[in-house]
């Protein structure tokens, strides 16, 4: 079975890789980067997964273009709502990839963070799902998020302090 994981970082992806392949899945990645700001951080958290993927020996697509005015655009007038909208274009955007490539499942290692809205990006898969024709792949990869944290620290990753935008990186650093 091919599944295609939408992947926000080299750490997040540690467990859910490795848990996906134990299940006998062929994963191949989904890096979405219109999200994480500014530029530069995404370049590092990018180069970060690559570095990962080409250690492990898993495919990585990483998205075109860096549409950060649309992501904004989206979010401006809705900040209270701006994760569920960045959570439906991240996993909408994966699941057409996915279809595009006929693979039989997407998913998202956002259902890995102990940080995020699980049971928001669960109905939001399932929603893509319906609206897409992709099956959208669950599970609660938060199970194992003590593991990834110790073997992302382990091989020395970057590791980053905020979700991914400006207005996430406000919340982490304007106090
Ligand atoms: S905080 Fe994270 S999930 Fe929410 S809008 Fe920003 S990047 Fe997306």
């Amino acid at each position: 079975m091919k599944i295609l994981l939408h992947t926000c970082c080299g750490p997040c992806s540690i467990f859910p890789v490795k848990t996906l392949r134990k299940k006998g899945m062929d994963v191949m990645g989904f890096y979405y980067r219109h999200n994480i700001h500014p530029f530069t951080e995404c370049l590092k958290r990018q180069q970060t997964l690559q570095s990962y993927a080409d250690q492990t020996g898993f495919h990585l697509i990483v998205q075109e273009g860096y549409d950060l005015e649309g992501f904004l655009q989206k979010a401006v007038f809705r900040e209270s709502e701006r994760c569920r909208i960045c959570y439906h274009s991240r996993l909408k955007a994966t699941a057409l990839v996915a279809r595009r490539g006929k693979f039989d499942f997407f998913s998202s290692t956002l259902l890995y963070s102990k940080f995020q809205n699980h049971e928001a990006i669960k109905a939001i898969g399932e929603a893509v799902a319906k609206s897409t024709g992709v099956a959208f792949y669950y599970h609660d990869f938060r199970e194992g998020w003590q593991e990834g944290v110790t073997e992302s620290k382990r091989l020395g990753m970057y590791r980053q302090q905020y979700c991914g935008c400006i207005y996430s990186e406000k919340d982490r650093y304007y106090k």
